[in-house]
């Protein structure tokens, strides 16, 4: 079916706060970034409800005649990355080695097909180099204590991201160091060498902080643009509002990327799970446990935009709700009546408005219930929904 003429996709913006109808920078193909992970451990709940969102939205875009590209940045580059390679006694880009194939086994084990680029952050030093020395020479960085920071006194639209006023910035103490011209000033590359590890560049020996490593990995694959940028609405500041302002000054775009999607919390305990608090659920436990199809129907079960109270008794409850999807599929036909022939529509729909699985899992629910007391649905219409849940029949 041609979709183009009737079909809007609408997803909620944290730019604009609204829900907007998306249409791609480059006709049907719909290039996303995702903030991925940092490679010093396995992927808990949190991360894994992450990469299950933008899963199904690709799935759907799919189904909606879209093509995906879509970029996961894994960051090795990073303090807990170089702690665990000196607790442990090796180099960092061993450990990283390890946990990137521990995350790649763990989208594997939840069905994520839609990642078609993974990228080392380290893979990319020459280039932050090269960033970093044009926005020297641009005069919207400057040098402080062999730091360099991005001047955000230049750039009058800094804050618009997050919302933020000048003054509200600069409540914000980050990126601390002496000589640092303004509160708000974002780092580029860290000259410390107290992290065990550091690249050599033309600012001296250091790292590349943070934002600059993502926003590096975005222009080399992307280029000027892109449509999505995805991660934990945590990062939303400073993460991405750094990101967003570096990508501005680079790009020959007014405004380089279309939407900014985030995705809710899982806590656990009440609280963000970290592995300080010991209360990280791993995300491979689970699907072993479980498998990736209850697992999916309990993340699902939530819209991607609320936070979630982690309650493993939900995971079990979605059981019913599963055994009811094997069974229909057994009572498939060859075609779909006029009835459910509506309310396969209306799964479909319901994504269509900023991916609202909730809604679209209750009517699959209820397509499941008619069919199995003789209600006519197709083979093919089923399996069209299950491929967009990504469950495995
Ligand atoms: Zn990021």
């Amino acid at each position: 079916m041609d979709y183009d003429e009737h079909i809007m996709i609408e997803i909620f913006n944290s730019f604009s706060s609204n829900k907007d109808s998306f249409e791609p920078f480059e006709k049907n193909m719909v290039k996303i970034f995702i903030c991925g992970p940092t490679l010093y451990d396995y992927t808990h709940l949190g991360h894994a409800r992450i990469f299950l969102t933008y899963d199904l939205l690709c799935r759907h875009l799919h189904e909606r005649g879209y093509g995906t590209d879509v970029l996961v940045n894994m960051t090795d580059i990073n303090q807990n990355v170089f702690n665990k390679a000196k607790n442990e006694s090796k180099d960092y880009h061993t450990v990283a080695r390890f946990y990137a194939k521990g995350f790649v086994e763990d989208l594997d084990l939840l069905n994520i097909k839609s990642i078609n680029r993974l990228a080392y952050v380290s893979d990319y030093v020459f280039y932050m180099e090269d960033h970093i020395s044009q926005l020297l020479e641009q005069k919207v960085a400057y040098y402080a204590n062999g730091n360099v920071y991005l001047d955000i006194s230049k750039d009058e639209k800094y804050g618009i991201l997050s919302k933020q006023s000048r003054n509200q910035l600069q409540l914000h103490r980050l990126d601390i160091g002496p000589n640092k011209k303004s509160q708000e000033d974002i780092m580029l590359w860290n000259c410390s060498d107290d992290f065990g590890f550091s690249w050599k560049s033309k600012f001296g020996s250091g790292i590349p902080w943070w934002h600059i490593q993502d926003t590096t990995v975005a222009l080399e694959n992307f280029g000027p643009n892109y449509d999505i940028h995805g991660g934990a609405r945590e990062l939303l500041y400073p993460h991405h509002e750094a990101h967003l302002a570096q990508y501005r000054l680079f790009s020959t775009s007014e405004n380089p990327v279309k939407i900014w999607m985030h995705v809710g919390l899982v806590l656990s305990n009440g609280e963000k799970m970290s592995k300080s608090l010991g209360n990280v659920v791993w995300s491979r436990d689970l699907t072993q446990k479980y498998g990736q199809n209850l697992l999916r129907l309990y993340i699902f079960s939530k819209h991607y935009r609320e936070d979630i109270s982690f309650d493993e008794k939900q995971i079990v409850e979605g059981k019913q709700l599963l055994e009811k999807i094997y069974l229909a599929c057994t009572k498939t036909s060859e075609k779909t009546d006029s009835v459910l022939s509506k309310l396969v529509d209306e799964f479909f729909i319901a994504l269509d408005d900023d991916l609202n699985s909730p809604k679209a899992l209750g009517v699959f629910e209820n397509i499941c219930s008619k069919v199995i007391v003789g209600s006519n649905i197709g083979y093919d219409d089923f399996q069209r929904i299950c491929q967009v849940l990504g469950i495995i029949l």
